[in-house]
């Protein structure tokens, strides 16, 4: 049954699935977080099925999970041999930008500094990667939204390069096990992904930026508490009664390092940073994210903690604080070391697709990171978008497609590192 037909390019369905709102939410107890997730993922179960992909399935949870099967000839000396090869992405959007009504534009960029709208400009200056696409075709959104290519990028991506395969049973290549999540921006994505049934023994998020960027490492992350028990009391009778949890909280706040900030610090270096504070004269709560590369830095964050607060309840005699850290995530390069091939096999492909691969530490988490944590080493690879999370957010249209050409290629890659030319 050999079945040839044009595939619909990546761009076109990036369109169709960016159009959909699928905005997931904090704080939210049902699974997946909004159910508009679903009506993207059912579009996807029924694509896939469409397509020839075989056990596709839509579970409870809102994670849709499909096979392609191998095409290695009887007499190949790799088949049944290459490892099953992951690939996932995300269908949600982050909550921290208007995800409902996007309307995507899609025009050859000539220069300059992209007006959307009154006051949401996309400026040169600020985004180095505009000038790799003079001449080239971008796609905006109209200002007053995100624009989703955070991650329908890669998930058009997995589904074009399932299109071609599927359609050419010509090309040599493995199984691979396609998963895409719901919640990954509220951090759950992986959290209720059956790793039994995705099966895969390696894996790749298509869910990172500029082309040719490739990440292996994360952030580890542990998320701390502070709660400040003061003494209320009326204000009129308040003089030496009175311990007012909010001031006492404040001297927590301005002892927290300036150099070790988000918006002090770059690259590989560590931070701390309150994003949420509530209280009262009686109570009052500080919450903090902990970050650093190196795992054992965050044992020195929640010793720094500690000494602030010691330090502050002698301060503020009768007031007592309290802290509370726990992990979050960890950085997936140990993990992801452990099986040399997965980025190898990475830097290869992304070679025969023209790009010069460069790794970069991504100051942030993947489902990577779980799934690695979990035995499935999980690198990052480039889906060509920029800006993400917010009104100016932009698709380079040559990114996604060189994105979807390394993938094209790192099937291919994978059959010859397991049964090598000689
Ligand atoms: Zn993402």
């Amino acid at each position: 049954m050999t079945r040839r037909r044009a595939p619909e390019p990546a761009l076109r369905r990036f369109l169709r699935y960016a159009r959909i709102d699928t905005q997931s939410r904090e704080g939210s107890e049902a699974v997946p977080s909004t159910t508009k997730q679903l009506v993207l993922a059912r579009l996807l179960r029924d694509e896939l099925k469409a397509l020839g992909a075989r056990a596709v399935t839509l579970d409870r949870h809102g994670y849709v999970l499909a096979r392609i099967p191998e095409t290695l000839p009887k007499g190949h000396p790799a088949r049944g041999r290459v490892p099953r090869v992951g690939l996932v992405a995300h269908m949600d959007t982050s909550p921290s930008a208007p995800g409902a009504g996007v309307r995507p534009r899609v025009f050859t960029y000539r220069g300059g500094d992209i007006r959307l709208r009154d006051g949401v400009v996309i400026r040169a200056s600020e985004n180095p990667e505009l000038a790799k696409n003079r001449g080239k075709r971008i796609v905006t959104g109209d200002g007053t939204t995100l624009l989703g290519a955070d991650d329908k990028a890669g998930v058009a991506i997995i589904m074009s390069l399932c299109d071609e395969l599927l359609g050419d049973p010509g090309r040599l290549h493995g199984e691979l096990r396609i998963a895409f999540t719901p919640d990954e921006e509220v951090g759950n994505g992986t959290r209720y992904l059956d790793l039994k049934r995705f099966g895969a023994e390696v894996a790749y998020t298509i869910d990172g930026d500029a082309a040719g960027e490739l990440n292996q490492e994360t952030f580890s992350a542990d998320a701390a508490t502070i709660t400040v028990h003061g003494r209320s009391i009326h204000p009129g009778q308040a003089k030496g009664v009175m311990i007012n949890a909010i001031k006492v909280l404040a001297d927590v706040v301005v002892r927290l390092p300036r150099d070790m900030a988000p918006e002090t610090t770059a690259g590989r270096e560590p931070f701390v940073h309150p994003h949420h504070a509530e209280g009262e004269e009686a109570e009052a709560t500080l919450q903090l994210l902990l970050r650093d590369f190196d795992t054992s830095g965050l044992t020195r964050q929640r010793r720094l903690l500690e000494r602030i607060v010691r330090e502050v309840e002698r301060l503020h005699p009768g007031a007592r604080i309290e802290l509370e850290a726990k992990a979050s995530y960890r950085n997936m390069r140990e993990g992801i070391a452990r099986e040399p091939r997965v980025t190898a096999a990475l830097e290869e492909a992304t070679r025969r697709a023209g790009l010069k691969p460069h790794w970069v530490p991504i100051r942030g988490g993947t489902d990577g990171s779980r799934l690695t944590a979990m035995g499935v080493p999980t690198p990052n690879v480039f889906g060509g978008g920029q800006n993400f999370h917010g009104p100016t957010e932009w698709l380079s249209v040559t990114g996604m497609e060189r994105s979807l050409a390394t993938l094209r290629h790192l099937v291919g890659v994978w059959v010859e590192l397991t049964a090598p030319r000689r």
